[in-house]
């Protein structure tokens, strides 16, 4: 009889020993909002290109005009944020056990500030260890969870990234570090995922 082992990425328990865990943050600690759509239309960019590798190849001008407006408009996503199911009990219960938390976006680093602040989560995490769009080159690059595992001072294989879309298990994939996927009901990129928990309530269970 052939005897099936899940592997080690697979179990709850490898998982809740880890002690650096760093999040996405709209879609994943909040409910998504941001409409890419409606933000490519209003700033003249392309329905399948990347937004911010856009305006990055934009002359200066226009560049630094769109990202004032895309600024703005995320602003006000920023200021009337909600928590994503069980987000808030599953960040606070990881901080409660000692783990250092980090958060990654492609948001700009003032704005997680304030969504952080909306939904009561700013405590949980230390200033520096936000990192935004103009803090790291933003994901899929790996450079963000690169540069928190340089200050927390451990190997990249031992960060957990949890996020809610490819770039978020892109960015871990590339870095080393275990990719958690939440906030979908299915997992269209199961290659690139070590986890899969339907939200951060599923997740929190997961860890016992
Ligand atoms: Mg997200």
């Amino acid at each position: 009889m052939r005897v099936v082992r899940l592997p080690a990425r697979q179990s709850g328990v490898e998982l809740a020993r880890r002690r650096h865990w760093v999040f996405d943050m709209d879609g994943t600690l909040t409910v998504a909002v941001h409409d890419f759509a409606a933000i490519r239309r209003a700033l003249e960019i392309p329905a399948e290109a990347d937004i911010l590798a856009h305006l990055a190849a934009l002359p200066q001008d226009e560049a630094q005009a769109k990202h004032a407006w895309l600024l703005e408009h995320e602003r006000a996503l920023a200021e009337a944020a909600q928590p994503a199911p069980g987000a808030v009990a599953l960040v606070r219960g990881l901080y409660a056990r000692g783990a250092r938390l980090g958060l990654l976006t492609r948001n700009a680093r003032e704005l997680a500030l304030l969504t952080l602040q909306a939904i009561d989560l700013h405590d949980c995490f230390a200033a520096a260890d936000i990192l935004g769009r103009d803090e790291a080159p933003p994901k899929p690059r790996p450079d963000g969870l690169l540069q928190l595992a340089g200050r927390w001072a451990v190997p990249p294989q031992e960060l957990v990234m949890v996020g809610d879309f490819l770039h978020d298990l892109s960015c871990a994939r590339a870095a080393g570090a275990c990719a958690v996927l939440v906030n979908r009901a299915d997992n269209p990129w199961p290659e690139l995922t070590d986890h899969h928990a339907a939200d951060c309530r599923a997740l929190q269970a997961l860890l016992g």
